[in-house]
C-alpha cells in the first residue's frame, strides 16, 4: 500500500515554508482577501480511504473547477450535440482571452476557456428548471454532501466586475452560439464558480471521473465513454496555455480554479484536490501544482 498520508503530509510541511507563493487573485475583489498562507491535500483513492493534511477542510470559491461539474451535468443532459457548439481543441491562450472566438466564428476552443464555459452555462439553462437549485442539487449528490453553497459575495463580486465575461457572452450571443438572455446566463455562471468547497468536497465530486463515472454511493452518472471524454479535455485544455506544462511535470487529468484550488485524477486509483491561494502567472495555483508534481513523481504514478 502506497503510503498517501506521509507523502502528502511531507509535501504539506514544504509548502508551509516556501516563502514563494505565487499571487492572489485579486481581479475578483471578494478573492483578494484570502490568506495565502492556506494549504491544503485531500486524497481519496479507489477502495474509498481518505487521505486529508492542512486546510483539506476549509471552503473556498472553486472558481474554474466548477466547470468541469457543470460540464458533466450538461453532456448527461444533452449528449453528444454539445459538440456542435463547442469544439476540443485546446486554445493556447489565457482563461479569459476572446480573439479565437472571433476567429472561429462564435465557436469556443473548448469547454474549460470561459467563452465554452458560458455556452455549457447556456446549455444548462435551457434545460434545468430551477438551474441554480438544480446545479447546486447535482454538486451536492455528487459529493454527497448537502452542505455545499454558493457564496453570494463572491458571485456578486465577480458580476460587478466581469466586464470581460459580458463580452464573450455578447460575442457568442452575435454569433447565435447563446439561446438564453446574456444576463440570465452570466448570472448561472457567476454562481458556479461561486461555489464553496472544500478538498474533501471538491475529491468526493470528482470521484465519478476516475472511476467510471459512478460516485462513491456506486451511483452512475456519466457512461465510460464520456468520462473517457471529459478525462481528455481535463488533460488537454484544464490549465489553459499551461496544460502542457501540467501534462509534463504532473501526468495527470486535472482543473484548475483562480480561487487556488486544483483537482486531479489517476483513473481507477485515486482523485485529489489541493487547495494553495497563490497563482502562477497563467492563473494556476501555484504550490498547488509543484505538490501534484511531487506526488506523481514520489508515487511514480501518472497516466504515462
Ligand atoms: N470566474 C472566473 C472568471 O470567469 C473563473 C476563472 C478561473 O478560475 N480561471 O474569470
Amino acid at each position: 500500500m502506497i503510503g498517501y498520508q506521509n507523502i502528502i503530509d511531507n509535501i504539506a510541511k514544504a509548502a508551509k515554508k516556501n516563502k514563494d507563493k505565487g499571487k492572489i487573485a485579486s481581479y475578483i475583489p471578494e478573492l483578494a482577501s484570502i490568506d495565502i498562507n492556506k494549504f491544503g491535500i485531500h486524497l481519496i483513492d479507489a477502495d474509498n480511504n481518505n487521505f486529508s493534511t492542512g486546510d483539506a477542510l476549509e471552503g473556498f470559491s472553486i472558481q474554474s473547477v466548477s466547470k468541469v461539474l457543470s460540464l458533466a451535468h450538461s453532456f448527461g443532459l444533452v449528449g453528444n450535440d454539445l459538440w456542435k457548439r463547442i469544439d476540443v481543441e485546446p486554445s493556447g491562450d489565457p482563461f479569459n482571452h476572446l480573439s479565437l472566438l472571433e476567429l472561429e466564428n462564435g465557436i469556443p476552443r473548448n469547454p474549460f476557456i470561459n467563452a465554452g464555459a458560458i455556452v455549457v452555462a447556456d446549455i444548462l439553462v435551457s434545460h434545468l428548471k430551477n438551474p441554480k437549485k438544480d446545479f447546486l442539487n447535482f454538486v451536492q449528490k455528487l459529493a454527497n454532501d448537502k452542505t455545499i453553497r454558493y457564496n453570494e459575495k463572491v458571485a456578486l463580486s465577480e458580476k460587478k466586475t466581469g466586464f470581460r465575461n459580458y463580452a464573450a457572452a455578447n460575442l457568442l450571443k452575435s454569433y447565435g452560439n447563446l439561446i438564453n438572455d446574456v444576463d440570465t446566463v452570466l448570472d448561472f455562471y457567476f454562481h458556479q464558480c461561486a461555489l464553496e468547497m472544500n478538498c474533501k468536497q471538491l475529491a468526493s465530486a470528482f470521484f465519478i471521473f476516475m472511476n467510471h463515472g459512478k460516485c462513491q454511493r456506486g451511483k452512475s452518472y456519466l457512461n465510460i465513454n464520456q468520462v473517457k471524454r471529459i478525462n481528455a479535455l481535463m488533460l488537454t485544455c484544464g490549465f489553459y496555455d499551461e496544460a502542457g506544462e501540467f501534462a509534463f511535470e504532473v501526468g495527470l487529468p486535472g482543473k484548475s480554479g483562480v480561487g487556488g484550488g486544483i483537482v486531479a485524477l489517476l483513473p481507477n486509483t485515486y482523485c485529489i484536490a489541493t487547495w494553495s491561494p497563490g497563482l502562477n502567472p497563467k492563473g494556476n495555483s501555484k504550490l498547488g501544482m509543484a505538490a501534484l508534481e511531487e506526488l506523481t513523481t514520489r508515487t511514480g504514478h501518472s497516466i504515462f
